[in-house]
């Protein structure tokens, strides 16, 4: 695909100094094809994969379409969280520093609304919010909608996803009939294009299409294993990799407090961010990433999506996601801004047919990885504590040790001797308490168990008869006597539940499992899932 620079949009000469002082020299492919469709005030839908730089697609133009002498609010972008309103409102106001008279404002929940009031009574052309507090303020006539000539609805997947849909459509409704409005998304599902078509004119469609997504510049593998090996697998990789920031990515929010707990315990500087946090609990998690308290997040795909931090150099696909899509989308959280990344995802069973597809519709071949072993462990432990000695050679400063090491020699000993002594003291004792852990995982046996096919099993109770994802579990711990970690996916319909568990489990609950919150159940085998 043709480069293009920014200077051939013939933008102000102030949008344009602002453009070069962020370090933006080529449009990205959705940049160069929104940017100049939105400077015309066409209405559009616009979908690219996350970290595309969707923002400055509609930044840019909005700072070149407002009027910098009038005060009134004149463009609105909504967004699904307050930590992307406040990501947003920054790029903008970064983008636009240059353009005197330019004011940016974020309203969001969380915070006191009388600051938000404030703020909003001194003007400002640019609004950011989250749709329920954008709401309250135009209730409260605090945001006043009359010169309201644009509206952006950012990660618009994810604001419906998030059930934002009446909020919307409430401040949607609050506009004046004369207006570009403008979608942007990750992924187009059909709900958000029928409502497009309610609310735009004649919308032009610009789709970077998922061939171009891949980003190329990441390392991508993948590891085979079973499902109660992954935590242990992941500490292994952690150890070896050593990333500055990884996120790992887990299929539920279930997984995710597990998956903490588990990091947590074993002493890994680790937090998670799924949709039921409330927002506080979110910018807490987020704030101690960014400035490196944590460096493991754990999180949903919901939860992470349009996260803008550039220092991630390890995606972990723990589970990996039902829609290639959002395989994408997660790998591309790495090597960003032109930075080294990896992605490593593991494959338990069926995965490897999801695997397959995500190979196809990436285009690009995921090389499978041998799992690292307590071999590798230690040999890793060697090096790094080789590299320590080294430098605390080279510091010279051995203070009261050296006087130690007089009485030693004073006696006859070698220091040959001496070192290699205190080497198996320091490398017992370290090894001993690092890796624990890694002795109760015996390796040859899980190798072998691997062959064992994970079981579906149907049962005929769902959520009609108030069965919950708790209820299900309980009952398959405690009355099917079955360990926490061999229960896999848990699939609850209106009548039916589904529950994934490997073979031995299986035939267990088949036989104990009678009842489920005191209603009589039958388990059976369902048939394989295609
Ligand atoms: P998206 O909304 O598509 O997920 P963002 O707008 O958050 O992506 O952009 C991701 C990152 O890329 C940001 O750090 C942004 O500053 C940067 N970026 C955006 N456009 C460009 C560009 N043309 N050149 C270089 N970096 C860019
Ligand atoms: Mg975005």
């Amino acid at each position: 695909m043709e480069k293009r620079r920014f200077e051939e949009l013939n933008l102000s000469k102030e949008l344009q100094m602002g453009i070069s002082d962020m370090g933006f020299e080529e449009m990205t492919p959705i940049q160069a094809k929104a940017i100049p469709v939105v400077l015309e005030g066409k209405d559009i839908i616009g979908q690219a994969q996350t970290g595309t730089g969707k923002t400055a697609s509609f930044g840019i133009p909005i700072l070149e379409l407002v009027d910098e002498d009038s005060i009134k609010i004149q463009a609105l972008i909504l967004c699904p969280t307050r930590e992307l309103s406040i990501q947003v409102a920054d790029e903008i106001s970064k983008l636009g520093k240059y353009k005197e008279g330019i004011r940016v404002l974020a309203v969001y929940g969380g915070q006191p609304i009388e600051r938000q009031i404030k703020a909003l009574k001194k003007g400002g052309q640019i609004v950011v919010g989250t749709p329920g507090r954008v709401m309250d303020h135009m209730r409260r006539k605090t945001i006043r909608t009359g010169n309201i000539r644009m509206i952006v609805l950012d990660e618009a997947d994810e604001m419906f996803d998030m059930g934002f849909r009446d909020d919307i459509e409430f401040v949607m409704q609050q506009l004046p009939a004369e207006r570009q409005t403008i979608f942007f998304s990750a992924t187009m599902p059909k709900e958000i294009i029928k409502f497009a078509s309610k609310y735009q004119r004649d919308p032009e469609i610009i789709k970077v299409i998922p061939k171009e997504l891949t980003v190329p510049r990441v390392e991508q593998a993948y590891f085979e294993l079973d499902e109660h090996m992954k935590t242990e697998i992941l500490s292994r990789l952690l150890d070896i990799y050593n990333p500055k920031l990884a996120i790992v990515f887990c299929n539920t929010k279930r997984k995710v407090d597990e998956l903490v707990a588990q990091l947590q315990t074993r002493g890994y500087f680790a937090d998670g961010l799924h949709g039921d946090l409330r927002q506080s609990q979110r910018d807490r998690v987020m704030a101690k990433f960014r400035t490196g308290s944590i460096d493991i997040l754990v999180a949903t795909d919901v939860a992470a999506r349009g996260i803008d931090v550039d220092d991630i150099d390890l995606v972990i696909n723990y589970d990996l996601p039902q829609d290639p899509e959002y395989y994408v989308h997660r790998i591309g959280r790495t090597a960003r801004a032109g930075r080294e990344g990896k992605a490593f995802s593991f494959i338990v069973g069926r995965d490897k047919n999801k695997l397959r597809d995500i190979q196809r519709y990436t285009n690009t071949k995921i090389a499978r990885k041998d799992l690292p072993t307590l071999k590798d462990m230690e040999e890793l432990s060697r090096v790094n504590i080789l590299e320590k000695i080294k430098e605390e050679i080279n510091k010279q400063d051995f203070g009261k040790y050296s006087k130690m090491v007089d009485l030693l020699i004073e006696e006859g000993f070698t220091s040959f001797d001496i070192a290699a002594v205190l080497l198996k003291f320091y490398m017992n004792e370290n090894l001993n308490l690092k890796h624990r852990e890694l002795d109760k995982v015996d390796f040859g046996r899980s190798q072998a168990k691997r062959s064992q096919e994970i079981t579906r099993l149907y049962i005929n109770i769902g959520s009609k008869s108030g069965i919950r994802e708790r209820h299900i579990l309980a009952a398959l711990v405690k009355d099917g006597g079955v360990p926490k970690d061999r229960v896999g996916e848990i699939d609850i319909y209106d009548k039916f539940t589904f529950v994934d568990v490997d073979a031995d489990s299986a035939k267990q609950l088949i036989k104990r499992l009678k009842r489920i919150k005191g209603r009589k159940v039958k388990v059976e085998v369902s048939n394989p899932r295609k």
